[in-house]
């Protein structure tokens, strides 16, 4: 099993060298993981080292698919309390 980077993902370079496996590298748009190269620090350390220093909430998903840092859980903000951008609430205030 291997971790994935998602769109979340702030290109902070935080996760780049702390991998042992060598698996991050820097896509066009974020970082990603090599799936195949990723070994989830088995063997190096007890916790996903990506995982441990990523500061950025739902930009790591573990080998199968869950936010290892849900909305939340890094902030302490509520996801009640968040205003996630849509279609219709994403015009700036100064456009109407
Ligand atoms: S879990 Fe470990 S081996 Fe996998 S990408 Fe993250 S730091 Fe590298
Ligand atoms: S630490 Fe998190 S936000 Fe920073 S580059 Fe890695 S995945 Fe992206």
């Amino acid at each position: 099993m291997a971790l994935s980077i998602t769109d979340r993902c702030v290109n902070c370079y935080a996760c780049l060298d702390v991998c042992p496996s060598n698996a991050i590298s820097q896509d066009p748009k974020q970082f990603h993981i090599d799936a195949l190269a990723c070994t989830e620090c088995t063997g190096h350390y007890a916790d996903p080292q990506c995982a441990s220093i990523c500061p950025v909430e739902r930009a790591l998903l573990d080998g199968e698919g869950h936010e290892i840092h849900p909305q939340g859980s890094l902030t302490g903000i509520p996801p009640t309390l968040i205003s996630v951008p849509t279609a219709s609430n994403k015009q700036s205030p100064l456009m109407s």
